[in-house]
């Protein structure tokens, strides 16, 4: 995976179709740094000529195989490697997922999402992931898969399915990567975005912040993102949900203003892309999660649970929404 070289304010791009700003780290700080007015109204016009400010993109999440999983990622609940608790179970059955899907369509969402606590689906596996987003689709819905690590094979198998986006995080900078997972590399990661972006399927890749990472990582972690050879078309941020059990289990809350910074930078960087508010939004206020909307933030997950961690209630955000005069995206609007 070549990672287009960063230089100031140049345009480069995947062949020579496609020409577009790319990202230093440099840059990037002193945006990040600039004055929180500053870079919020920045961000915030860029968000304005970009979408409608008062739109948010409403995605359901659900957990199809939990728990069990071979990887240490040191933030998981689901990873075998670390003592959470959680109760792991089996791959769930095709009928059960559009049952669950079609619930979620006739109370707004237009986009579901499916996850698996797997490195990576086994051979076994695929029949019945194709079989989950070709009845998903069938709804009228758009598909999003979150299974691992994927091959080039697998990866077109999913988009013949019809597959929409595929949800492959880079979790942090490559730097800090080593610090947070041992049992896959950062390049494992851009590799399955290889294979997803080059069967055609939408990339949906962000990160977590908030696991005792350094502002550098946050940035530069955006700046891999912005300069891959296509920004994603859905930017997830996490704000990590320390859990018992697990190595980030003390990790120390992020600043709920650098949280907001990095919002408005993930903005600015990827000014098409939509900025998912993801995971934390039970331990961010009102007024947090306005300024992240303001800042450019435009989709959440919505329903009481994501895979396995709390998420806020329906009643919750149709009334956080209300206040704020935001309603969900149309599908046609993205
Ligand atoms: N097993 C698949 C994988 O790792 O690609 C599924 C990913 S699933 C969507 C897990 C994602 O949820 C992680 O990539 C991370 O962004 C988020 N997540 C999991 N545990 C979290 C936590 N404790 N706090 C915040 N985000 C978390
Ligand atoms: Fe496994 Fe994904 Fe959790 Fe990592 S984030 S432990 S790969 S389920």
């Amino acid at each position: 995976m070549t990672l287009v070289s960063p230089t100031e304010g140049s345009t480069a791009g995947r062949g020579a179709a496609r020409s577009r700003r790319l990202w230093s780290q440099a840059e990037a700080r002193a945006l990040y740094e600039s004055p929180f007015n500053e870079l919020l109204f920045r961000a915030h016009c860029v968000h304005r000529a970009n979408f409608d400010p008062n739109r948010v993109q409403l995605s359901r999440l659900l957990s199809i195989k939990t728990g069990g999983c071979p990887e240490d990622c040191g933030y998981c609940s689901q990873s075998a490697h670390h003592n959470s608790g959680l109760k792991a179970s089996k791959l769930m059955a095709v009928e059960r997922v559009i049952e669950e899907a079609r619930k979620a369509r006739d109370m707004g969402a237009t986009r579901y999402c499916m996850g698996a606590a797997w490195r990576s689906p086994k051979g076994r596996d695929m029949d019945a992931v194709v079989a989950m987003v070709e009845g998903v689709k069938a709804l009228g819905m758009e598909t999003c898969m979150t299974l691992g690590m994927l091959n080039l094979e697998q990866a077109q198998q999913l988009k013949t399915a019809g597959l929409d986006y595929y949800n492959h995080k880079i979790d942090t900078s490559e730097r800090y990567y080593g610090e947070v997972i041992t049992t896959r590399s950062f390049a494992d990661r851009l590799e399955t975005l290889d294979n997803v972006r080059d069967s055609g399927i939408k990339v949906c890749c962000g990160g977590i912040v908030g696991m005792g990472e350094e502002l550098a990582d946050r940035v530069d972690m955006l700046v891999t993102l912005a300069n891959l050879p296509e920004p994603p078309d859905s930017v997830p941020i996490n704000m990590l949900i320390p859990i018992k059990g697990t190595p980030l289990g003390e990790a120390q809350p992020i600043e709920p203003i650098e949280f907001v910074r990095t919002i408005a930078l993930a903005r600015i960087l990827m000014p098409q892309s939509h900025v998912r508010l993801s995971a934390g939004r039970t331990a961010m206020s009102e007024e947090m999660q306005a300024l992240c909307l303001f800042a450019g933030a435009n989709s959440v997950f919505v329903g009481d649970t994501l895979l396995t961690a709390d998420n806020p209630s329906e009643d919750k955000d149709t009334a956080l929404f209300r206040k704020l005069g935001i309603e969900p995206m149309e599908l046609s609007a993205r």
